[in-house]
């Protein structure tokens, strides 16, 4: 075969592996967004099934919390316990959400009260702390910090979904196989 036949085939090959090689890399962006799209349907089912799930724990333990049944004895049991605490946290939050905090020694006074019943201070007229309450109040403070965590968690995670989708895969893959291939050949024929 002649030199300009060998290197007529050879660009040839070289075409189909470049054409191999972007169509494999199409093909791994197209299978990261697939995954994606895929998880997200697994999670919604996931999460349909939990609610499904929890509707029947609610149902059960709504018509039959006195139930003698041994196998939901330990749940029932369970639930009536977390169902005590959460009232008992709830009058907790309720309290400290509408308590100000005494000018005089810093603790938490309940709203309404004329003076604090630790040190005796005499307490802002109601009109006054109602305003300045959603600055200071440590819910909100909380519920505040909470909330730039989680958008900067969410600002996070969509960088991140938005740099894996199109690149990861095809990029890692096309060099290393691209390299020893095109070398060799074209030395050989050069000679
Ligand atoms: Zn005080």
């Amino acid at each position: 075969m002649e030199l300009k036949d060998k290197l007529f085939q050879l660009g040839g090959e070289l075409k189909d592996k470049a054409e191999k090689l972007a169509k494999d890399a199409v093909d791994g962006s197209k299978k990261v967004a697939e995954k994606v799209k895929i998880k997200n349907a697994i999670s919604q089912a996931e999460s349909k099934l939990n609610a499904a799930y929890l509707e029947i724990g609610k149902k059960y333990e709504e018509l039959y919390a006195d139930s003698t049944d041994e196998a939901f004895a330990e749940l029932l049991a369970q639930v009536r316990e977390a169902k005590a605490s959460l009232e008992v946290s709830r009058a907790d939050l309720a309290a400290v959400d509408s308590a100000v905090v005494c000018s005089g020694c810093g603790k938490y006074v309940q709203e309404g009260q004329r003076f604090c019943p630790n040190c005796g201070t005499k307490q802002p007229e109601p009109e006054a702390p109602v305003e300045e309450k959603p600055e200071t109040s440590p819910a909100d403070f909380v519920r505040e910090a909470t909330n730039s965590v989680a958008d900067a968690v969410i600002e996070v995670a969509d960088a991140a979904e938005a740099a894996l989708l199109p690149k990861d895969e095809p990029k890692a893959d096309a060099p290393a196989e691209d390299a020893p291939a095109e070398d060799a050949p074209a030395d050989d024929d050069a000679e």
